[in-house]
């Protein structure tokens, strides 16, 4: 339903049986009318229409016509207007939607879809939740979002909710940042769905790893520069033999959650062999109005992001595309002079 009416305080009479109403009338609730609901053609009275401006019934036209036709004919009498709406379909159900860096125009229309059919949300810090009562607006909103250090709603209890909605019937939405299954244990959700005999689909985001960098105008791979670029997790320190690897690839490095690991990760890497002078870029904040791109070296990155106090979240990437981003050349002359200072770029055009 597009509501681009102002219904506020309409009467409203929803008729339809509740599991399938209910989806239907959360979205004129919270679109501001005030909500009647009948369950039974037999309920209608004249008594119930007083003040109604809009009926609603809610099921298929072909099939739920005849039942609902004593409602249809009084309105009709009355010259209150009738709409049909689809039902909830029946049976629960988990979607898993990567909700892209965190923006709203960065969600895709399978996204925007899925937000719109949903019963209840289970969001993230990282997805774009700011404007999500417009753009689920028949559902419940949970905020099960994790900052650093601070785990609201466990991985576990998580899984528990996505199964007990659904199984209550409902569509669930489990909106995530960037795509569900880079870094976003979308793996072990759909798992725990499927253990339970839940249907359980995914739509995937655009994903940080290569949408930050975009961001700060740095390609992941380019002709003649990179041809491989490795995501890596900075959540827990790599091995030496995985250090090692990685610098021995020669393609680009994209690090998510590498701010609290930059010092073990390119002192890693030097000790593996890759040149102190590779440069080294850290978005933080991408699409954001305090979005922010520290340009230093291998050599020189932690005591740039020292200096710059970058804080997550942010995307680290390391290798030659970096001097693709726009002042990349002075900010590195800079830093390799003057190896205590780093350039900072307040916001960076994609
Ligand atoms: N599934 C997500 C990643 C989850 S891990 C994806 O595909 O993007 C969380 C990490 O992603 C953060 O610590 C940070 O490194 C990165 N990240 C996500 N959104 C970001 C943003 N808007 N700006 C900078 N980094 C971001």
């Amino acid at each position: 339903m597009q509501m681009s009416l102002d219904v506020t305080g309409l009467h409203v009479l929803i008729a339809g049986v509740p599991v399938e109403s209910r989806r239907v009338i959360r979205r004129w609730n919270a679109a501001g009318a005030v909500v009647r609901c009948i369950e039974s053609p037999d309920a209608v009275t004249p008594r119930l229409l007083r003040g109604v401006s809009l009926a609603v019934i809610v099921g298929n036209q072909a099939n739920d016509d005849g039942a609902w036709a004593p409602l249809t004919a009084s309105c009709r009498d009355l010259g209150i207007p009738v709409s049909v709406e689809e039902p909830a379909a029946p049976g629960g159900r988990v979607t898993l939607v990567g909700g892209g860096p965190g923006v709203e125009d960065l969600l895709t229309v399978r996204a925007l879809d899925a937000l719109r059919e949903a019963d209840v949300v289970l969001f993230d810090r990282l997805a774009p939740y700011r404007n999500l009562a417009a753009l689920a607006p028949g559902a419940e909103l949970i905020d099960v979002g994790k900052t650093p250090g601070n785990h609201p709603v466990s991985q576990a209890n998580i899984e528990k909710l996505l199964v007990s909605k659904a199984q209550q019937g409902l569509t669930v939405v489990r909106l995530k940042g960037g795509d569900p299954f880079v870094f976003g244990r979308g793996g072990e959700e759909v798992a725990s769905c499927r253990a339970a005999d839940i249907p359980v689909s995914t739509v995937p985001g655009i994903s940080s790893s290569i949408a930050v960098p975009a961001a700060a105008g740095i390609p992941v791979t380019q002709r003649g520069v990179a041809h491989a670029f490795t995501v890596v997790s900075g959540h827990a320190p790599l091995t030496e033999r995985e250090l090692e690897s990685l610098a021995g690839l020669g393609g680009t490095i994209v690090v998510l959650m590498g701010v609290g690991t930059l010092p073990h990760l390119t002192s890693g890497l030097r000790r593996a062999g890759m040149a102190s002078i590779v440069p080294v870029a850290i978005v933080e904040k991408g699409y954001s109005p305090e979005q922010r791109t520290t340009i230093s070296t291998l050599g020189g990155a932690v005591t740039a992001a020292g200096l710059a106090r970058c804080t997550s979240p942010a995307v680290v990437v390391i290798g030659d595309v970096v001097r693709q981003h726009q002042g990349c050349d002075e900010a590195l002359e800079q830093a390799l002079t003057h190896p205590m200072v780093a350039s900072s770029h307040p916001l960076v055009a994609s």
